[in-house]
C-alpha cells in the first residue's frame, strides 16, 4: 500500500481531458507493507506532514509537503521514493507540474 497515493475521481459530466490537466505534485510514496514504524521519516519532516498511523508511516498532510525529499534519505529500509502524484492544494508549496497529454 502506498500512503502518498491520491485518489482522484472525475467530476460528473467531465471527460478524460480533466484528468489529463490535473496538476501533479512531487510527493513521497511510502511502501507501508515493509514499514518498521521507526518514525525516522516522521522526525525529519520539516513540514510535519508525516505521521505514524497504526505504526505505519503515512503522508497525512500532502498539501503541506515541500517536496524536499528529506524523508527519503531518512528511511534505513529505503521504503520511500519521490513520485509525481495527482494532487490538490496550494501550488506555492512543493514542486508541481502539469501532466503530459496522456495523463502520465
Ligand atoms: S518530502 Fe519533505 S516535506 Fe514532504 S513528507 Fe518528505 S520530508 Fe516531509
Ligand atoms: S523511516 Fe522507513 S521504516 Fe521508519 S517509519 Fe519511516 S518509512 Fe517506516
Amino acid at each position: 500500500m502506498f500512503a502518498a497515493k491520491v485518489i482522484f475521481r472525475k467530476p460528473i459530466g467531465q471527460g478524460s481531458e480533466a484528468v489529463a490537466t490535473m496538476p501533479q505534485k512531487w510527493l513521497p510514496r511510502i511502501d507501508r507493507d515493509y514499514c518498521q514504524g521507526c518514525g525516522r521519516c516522521v522526525a525529519v519532516c520539516p513540514a510535519r506532514c508525516l505521521a505514524l498511523v497504526w505504526s505505519y508511516s503515512t503522508l497525512v498532510r500532502p498539501a503541506d509537503c515541500t517536496s524536499c525529499g528529506a524523508c527519503v534519505s531518512a528511511c534505513p529500509e529505503r521504503l520511500i521514493a519521490m513520485t509525481w502524484e495527482s494532487a490538490a492544494g496550494p501550488e506555492d508549496i512543493g514542486v508541481w507540474r502539469k501532466p503530459d497529454a496522456d495523463g502520465s
